[in-house]
């Protein structure tokens, strides 16, 4: 029973563990709420301390200079504090979150020392309560940024020399002794609620990263290609389709290559399946290597890929595909030889949708491949549409 609450008690107060990069973001993402909750806090003190000065101006509340100007210097150094932050985030600075953090720990040190002058102002009008100061570290509890352990640290500190502080100057001991208690009590409970509170926005933050990972994850296997690792025919329909929009707005066209490996059926039944396999691998991977860092390359399917060509016409993209076919034809796949492949090109024209771009360059292609295959082809409009039903040989 007595070891159950030890370890009750030790989770409660065991800080989540995660590793130093997470642990900064987690950080950056700390700061950047705290500021912000920090600025709601400054504006709604502003705004409390303007209502307090119109009720003492007009009478409602008793008047007294040094609380009137202790007013107007509170509203300046929260105006100042947003104004600081403000040219802070505007700009780009290296060290940002350093300066914010800097600026986040004065504002609670701050808070903590506004909060402990009204207590003792309290005390010496006659009022025993600690609540002021339990509010304002409750505030300032809520803003930590670096360690809830660091934070409630620093809140006992301060409370234990208030205490003294108090106790000394002004009240009868037995009166005090009550007060201190009580107070002391609350700032344990702040102080494990504090821990409570950062080790829960931890584990959200981190479950957060975990399904922004995994739907990142998910996004890339749902554009690529399993067997090659490059685009699949999804995501290369995307790439078109933006290309067709680009190319209407800009009036620019680009053209696409329609690749389909020589006899792959040969392979496949000469050397089985599973080098079938690694001849698309390696296939894909040479392209890769040959083409421009501009173009894409994608998976149509089986054994036929495409390449995207930006800010390219047809003939251009034909010599393109051409050194990418000499390099391809040079190469020796490991236990099949040399592999060659026939392409048809063809270009975006005004009025061409995804469907008849890649119809023009299967036309091109099946041209090529009645030509005696391990050649390029650029569509024209005499090439037939028969051309693409041609036999195998
Ligand atoms: P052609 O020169 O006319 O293109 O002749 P081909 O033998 O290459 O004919 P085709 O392009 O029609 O053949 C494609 C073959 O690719 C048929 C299919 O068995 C094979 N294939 C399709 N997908 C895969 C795959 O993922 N792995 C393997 N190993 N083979 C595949
Ligand atoms: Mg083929």
């Amino acid at each position: 029973m007595k070891k159950k609450l030890a370890d009750t008690i030790k989770e409660i107060i065991q800080m989540v563990d995660t590793d130093k990069d997470t642990q900064q973001e987690f950080n950056k993402r700390l700061i950047t709420e705290n500021i912000r909750r920090f600025i709601y806090l400054l504006g709604i003190v502003i705004f409390s301390q303007i209502v307090f000065m119109i009720l003492e101006i007009v009478g409602v509340v008793n008047w007294y200079t040094a609380i009137f100007f202790m007013r107007i210097l509170i509203i300046f150094l929260c105006l100042a504090f947003i104004l600081t932050i403000h040219l802070i985030q505007k700009n780009t600075f290296k060290k940002k979150f350093t300066y914010l953090e800097i600026i986040l720990t004065i504002m609670q040190i701050l808070t903590i020392l506004i909060g402990c002058y009204f207590v003792i102002f309290m005390f010496n009008s006659g009022i025993y309560s600690f609540s002021t100061l339990l509010l304002v570290s409750f505030v300032a509890s809520l803003t930590c940024v670096k360690n809830p352990y660091y934070a409630g640290l620093v809140f006992i500190i301060v409370f234990a020399a208030m205490s003294i502080f108090i106790n000394v100057s002004i009240l009868s001991f037995s009166l005090w002794y009550g007060e201190f208690f009580i107070g002391l009590v609350f700032m344990i409970l702040l102080y494990i609620g504090n821990i409570m509170n950062y080790n829960r926005h931890l584990k959200l933050f981190l479950q957060e990263k975990e399904i922004k990972d995994m739907n990142e994850q998910f996004k890339i296997m749902s554009q690529t290609d399993d067997l090659t690792g490059i685009y699949n025919r999804r995501k290369i329909t995307e790439v078109i389709d933006d290309y067709i929009g680009l190319s209407q707005k800009h009036h620019k066209s680009f053209c696409i290559a329609l690749i389909d490996i020589d006899h792959f059926k040969n392979i496949n039944d000469d050397f089985g399946h599973s080098t079938g396999d690694k001849v698309l691998y390696y296939f894909s991977s040479n392209i890769k290597f040959l083409m421009h860092s501009t173009h894409v390359l994608s998976r149509w399917g089986g054994d036929e890929f495409i390449v995207v060509m930006p800010n390219c016409n047809d003939q251009e993209g034909s010599k393109v595909i051409e050194d990418i076919r000499i390099g391809i034809e040079r190469y020796r796949f490991p236990d099949v030889g040399q592999v060659t492949f026939s392409a048809g090109i063809s270009s975006y024209e005004e009025g061409d949708d995804i469907s008849k771009l890649i119809d023009k360059a299967d036309i091109a292609l099946y041209a090529s491949k009645k030509k005696g295959r391990n050649q390029i082809n650029v569509y024209n409009s005499e090439m037939k549409k028969e051309d693409r039903f041609f036999s195998n040989i």
